[in-house]
């Protein structure tokens, strides 16, 4: 059942068993799940049906870290969330290696193993519309070609692509049904304590500058994404005087992206640049819809004690290897992302400096663009575009900004930044996949992290992590193996039909 916030009578009482704050695609998958548990359950989100313009710029952060595109570019306010602008719904399990604590990566290592969320995949396979739950790549194999690397050094790793509106169909199931009151419009502003201090009571909500409700329920879940949930926590000050669950300066720091770079080149020789990768390319199958990447091989990352990364492959065009090449799509990213270009002008100058090379990159891309293929199909060429994990930092971190939103609020301020590691990891992971491919004698890799002139963007992927860190101790986490901030109590509330067990952490 839908409800615009913006109808209910100032100082109004919502009462509910659960509420969920944030109807992106956790909450609403969240909501979707408690249907027929007898619980009351209302979700409270802070923009419209659609993405409309006022609520999306209480989405605006002050941004003082790493050159990062405009965060109000990346999150959405609207109910579906940052669905509302997804290009490719790709998925895949977390690696068991994800999980461990290694030594050299501080911080790393989660209070349990992927085995405990393995029972949980297939039924989010289901939720995504994934198809069935197979991550072999041999399975895919039998139609499609991989490259031929010994998975000594480089494995090869399956993504799946689900439909991309499969979140705002879920929305709709609740918005059309009377279990779950959905309210649009209700940008929560502070949780609020009960009497003795150890429960949050209530929820005080804004449906316009001078207009708030509030929300009493035995239980509250924070689904309003990796900045907004930080956010929340330190705008609540009246539970906690340094934020709520931030008793040990915890809460916003560990923020993570999954670091994104175009870095490094394939160069395939002689009869390598006939071999059919086919399984790199996206490729739908009746019940999938799959990609190949390439991965550094899970035992030498650990024996080398390196972050986890993987790689996607594009065979280009020759013309697309020149600066030009590099210089044109820096503006593109720059474009896309809303951001300021950094090397501008040196940029500038290799374009003008390279008329004819910058003529046919443009032709080149303006060709992708419009028909999604090249105009010279050579195959020489391999693009590697890496998408990895980054180290735990506690200095990359939201905190309150200093500017107010039109609700009053403060904003989020994001201070994005990597580690030496981070970088050294990408570059070490192209050392591990040019052995793998010299070894097989079908070329090299080129240009790798750091030689590239201009020097390579590391950017982000829109993903938002860490900032409420979980570990069993309250002196490292903000919450609990089972997600429950430390030191506050929760009340009885009825489970839902399959609800998870409770996280058994693993003793570091
Ligand atoms: C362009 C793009 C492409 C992406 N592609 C992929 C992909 O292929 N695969 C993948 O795994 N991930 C992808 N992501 C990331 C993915 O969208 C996020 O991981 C996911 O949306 C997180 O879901 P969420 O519900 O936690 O947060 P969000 O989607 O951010 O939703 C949070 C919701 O909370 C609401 N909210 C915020 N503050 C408040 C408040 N105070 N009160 C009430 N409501 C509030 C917001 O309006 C929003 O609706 C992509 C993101 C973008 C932007």
């Amino acid at each position: 059942m839908l409800i615009d916030a913006r109808t209910l009578p100032t100082d109004a009482v919502v009462q509910a068993d659960v509420c969920v704050v944030g109807g992106g695609p956790a909450g609403i998958t969240l909501a979707a799940e408690l249907l027929g548990t007898g619980n009351r359950v209302c979700v409270l989100e802070s923009g419209g049906v659609t993405v409309e313009p006022r609520p999306q710029s209480l989405a605006r952060a002050e941004s003082v870290g790493l050159s990062y595109y405009r965060v109000d570019a990346t999150r959405f306010r609207a109910l579906g969330g940052a669905s509302h602008r997804w290009i490719s719904a790709r998925a895949r399990p977390l690696d068991p290696l994800d999980f461990e604590a290694r030594p050299g990566v501080p911080d790393s290592g989660w209070p349990f193993d992927s085995e405990h969320l393995t029972p949980y995949y297939g039924r989010a396979h289901r939720v995504l519309g994934l198809g069935p739950f197979d991550y072999d790549a041999a399975s895919w194999e039998k139609e499609r070609s991989r490259l031929p690397l010994d998975p000594a050094h480089v494995v090869t790793t399956m993504f799946r692509f689900g439909p991309l509106d499969v979140v705002l169909r879920r929305r709709q199931r609740l918005v059309d049904g009377e279990d779950v009151q959905v309210y649009v419009h209700a940008t929560a502003q502070e949780l609020v304590a009960d009497d003795l201090g150890s429960r949050v009571a209530a929820v005080s909500v804004a449906s316009g500058p001078a207009r708030r409700f509030t929300v009493r329920a035995q239980l509250f879940v924070l689904a309003a994404g990796g900045i907004d949930n930080p956010r929340l926590l330190l705008l609540s000050t009246g539970a906690q005087p340094q934020g709520l669950g931030n008793g040990h300066d915890l809460v916003g720091r560990y923020f993570m992206e999954h670091p994104h770079t175009r870095t490094g080149m394939l160069r395939l020789q002689g009869a390598a640049r006939h071999l059919d990768m086919s399984l790199h390319r996206r490729r739908s199958f009746p019940d999938a819809t799959v990609q190949a990447t390439l991965t550094p091989a899970p035992h030498v990352v650990r024996a080398r004690s390196l972050l986890n990364s993987t790689w996607w492959l594009r065979p280009i065009p020759a013309a697309l290897t020149s600066p030009a090449a590099a210089a044109l799509s820096a503006f593109r990213e720059g474009v896309t992302h809303r951001v300021r270009v950094p090397h501008a002008l040196g940029h500038l100058r290799t374009l003008v400096s390279h008329p004819v090379d910058t003529a046919r990159c443009a032709g080149e891309l303006a060709v992708e663009r419009g028909r999604g293929r090249w105009l010279t199909a050579d195959r020489a060429f391999v693009e590697l575009r890496a998408m990895s994990e980054q180290a735990p930092n506690p200095a990359s971190r939201v905190t309150l900004g200093r500017q107010r939103d039109h609700l009053g609020q403060r904003r989020a301020r994001l201070d994005w930044r990597l580690t030496g590691l981070d970088r050294e990891s990408i570059r070490a992971a192209q050392g591990i996949l040019d052995q793998a491919v010299r070894e097989a004698g079908i070329g090299r890799v080129e240009r790798p992290l750091g030689d590239e002139r201009p020097p390579a963007l590391i950017g982000g992927g829109c993903h938002h992590m860490g900032t409420t860190r979980m570990h069993p101790s309250p002196r490292r986490g903000v919450v609990d193996p089972d997600c429950r901030v430390h030191g506050w109590r929760t009340c009885s509330w009825r489970a839902a039909r399959s609800s998870p067990p409770s996280a058994t952490p693993i003793r570091r």
